[in-house]
């Protein structure tokens, strides 16, 4: 049974200090930030932040690690042992994990013990799978003046990682980012978000018990524009992958570009969710509902642009009202509870400003709208219906439980539609009917399309999007090969 109680005790005894080289910092911080709790707005704890000499002796420790140390001369098949006793520990210590992740992000309890924690330990455990089995191609060539040749490739680490990851999932997306690339040998360097470091920590407690070699990851927390800065400015990270905003991943991105490193990009998304007149409206209206409302709508493919067929639209409107009406926001440690507080008051603010952006630009408010009577970041689930995809609230991110209704006529309306965004990252169809299913799957553009459900979470499905939702893949084969470099060798024989 969930309880803030045990939870908060966790928060209070983490080590609440960089960890470098194996272990955590001791030592006055010259910069520290507060955790709040978005429920109750008290502080959590308070974290030593990372500053430019701890990113400095992280990055030295991976280079040690893997230029001249045990993991650089480790085996894949050593590394998935690792992986696989980490996975384990994970495992062991999921619920602490669920509970934590619950109390820092501000989410229902139920979510991180169903999805986040399933997902972190399936992710390392895919992972140690992959460890061993990264190989190269043997290539036949015309030869080298009159001489044959043997040529072939290997997959080799790409080098030091720098992982950002943001605040609404940090240990399932914190699991995509480090698992890859340790499995594929890369030393890695989580910069956790500062809204929500605390499961990181916990994170870096299990990778010293699991037995990782020193500086094969390390955690640095602090925050975006000071330890986050340094460390994708620092000329010893050879990657960067980034999950955030795409304002901050276009500063991310820029950083990287001076030193020519490569980026994994994963940014947000303003993801159309399809319903088609065809469709079965009671379980379409239950997954639209859960594609906006789930984790607050703080989701990165939070189906936010619900775009349904006229014939239907009445009728399907008033199903999703219903569904609205029956969140229950609250504590996430109340077992009633179905929708959590957003992460800070700034988050509060900018969500209250797109719904007043709503109103003003004339979309008909049919739920929620406000604040729900109680302390903490809440807002209530809102919907926008009759509205039109040029306003703000159809173009750009809310990240919020915001859904905006948009009817359209026909088929090709629909496709226009989904497509008329600055983003493409996910796309859900709802329809009976097999040849439109694949015909919509094939013409909307986003990196995930699912058909009568949410895109599974799962690791061996890749992950990303393009345009202002990024670039780059994470978690299947994609996800790791990300990681590596790849190398021909040829020998004139
Ligand atoms: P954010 O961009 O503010 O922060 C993300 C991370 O970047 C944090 O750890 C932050 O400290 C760090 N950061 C901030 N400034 C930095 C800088 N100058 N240099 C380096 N690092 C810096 O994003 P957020 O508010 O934490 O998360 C919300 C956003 O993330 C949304 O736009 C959402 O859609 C996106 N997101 C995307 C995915 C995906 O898979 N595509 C998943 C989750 C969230």
């Amino acid at each position: 049974m969930p309880q803030r109680s045990v939870a908060e005790d966790l928060a209070r005894d983490l080590p609440a200090t960089p960890f470098v080289a194996g272990r955590f910092e001791s030592g006055p911080a010259s910069q520290s930030f507060d955790v709040v709790d978005p429920v109750t707005e008290k502080v959590l704890t308070t974290v030593a932040e990372a500053d430019g000499d701890t990113v400095d002796r992280a990055v030295a420790s991976a280079h040690r690690a893997l230029d001249e140390g045990e993991w650089g001369r480790m085996d894949g098949a050593a590394r998935g042992e690792l992986l696989h006793a980490f996975a384990q520990l994970l495992q062991d210590r999921a619920e602490s994990f669920a509970d934590l992740e619950s109390l820092d992000v501000g989410k229902p309890a139920i979510e991180p013990r169903v999805i986040d924690l399933p997902q972190a330990i399936a992710t390392f455990r895919h992972y140690a799978g992959w460890a061993d089995k990264l190989t190269g191609h043997s290539i036949p060539t015309s030869g080298y003046q009159g001489r044959a040749t043997l040529s072939y490739t290997v997959r080799q680490p790409i080098g030091v990682v720098a992982a950002i990851t943001p605040w609404n999932s940090p240990t399932m997306i914190g699991s995509w980012k480090i698992a890859p690339a340790l499995a594929a040998g890369c030393p890695v360097i989580l910069k956790p978000p500062e809204d929500a470091p605390l499961t990181s920590l916990l994170l870096a407690q299990l990778a010293a018990q699991a037995g990782f070699p020193a500086g094969a990851l390390s955690v640095l927390p602090g925050r975006g524009p000071t330890t986050g800065r340094l460390l994708v400015e620092h000329p010893g990270v050879d990657k960067v992958s980034f999950t955030g905003s795409p304002q901050t991943g276009y500063q991310v991105a820029i950083a990287a570009a001076k030193g020519f490193r490569p980026t994994t990009l994963e940014l947000g998304g303003k993801s159309p969710q399809i319903v088609f007149a065809d469709a079965d409206l009671a379980a379409a209206a239950q997954g639209v509902a859960l594609g906006i409302f789930a984790n607050q709508g703080e989701v990165c493919a939070a189906g936010s642009r619900i775009l349904v067929a006229r014939a239907v639209y009445d009728e399907f409107v008033d199903r999703l009202v219903q569904l609205a009406a029956a969140v229950v926001p609250g504590d996430p440690f109340d077992p009633e509870t179905t929708m959590g507080a957003l992460i800070n008051p700034r988050q509060l603010e900018r969500v209250l400003r797109y719904i007043r952006l709503g109103h003003d630009e004339g979309a008909r408010l049919v739920a929620g709208g406000g604040r729900p009577d109680r302390p903490g970041y809440f807002v209530q689930p809102t919907l926008f219906a009759d509205a039109a995809n040029s306003m703000t609230i159809a173009r750009e991110e809310v990240f919020g439980p915001v859904g905006t209704i948009i009817a359209f006529d026909d088929d090709e309306q629909a496709v226009t539609l989904a497509n008329d965004s600055d983003y493409a990252l996910a796309a859900t169809l709802w329809t009976t009917d097999l040849s439109r299913a694949h015909a919509m799957a094939r013409r909307v553009r986003a990196g995930a399309v699912a058909v009568n459900g949410w895109s599974p979470l799962d690791p061996r499905l890749p992950w990303g999007g393009s345009k202002l939702s990024g670039h780059g893949r994470e978690l299947g084969l994609a996800g790791i090969e990300a990681n590596t470099e790849l190398k021909t060798v040829t020998i004139v024989l």
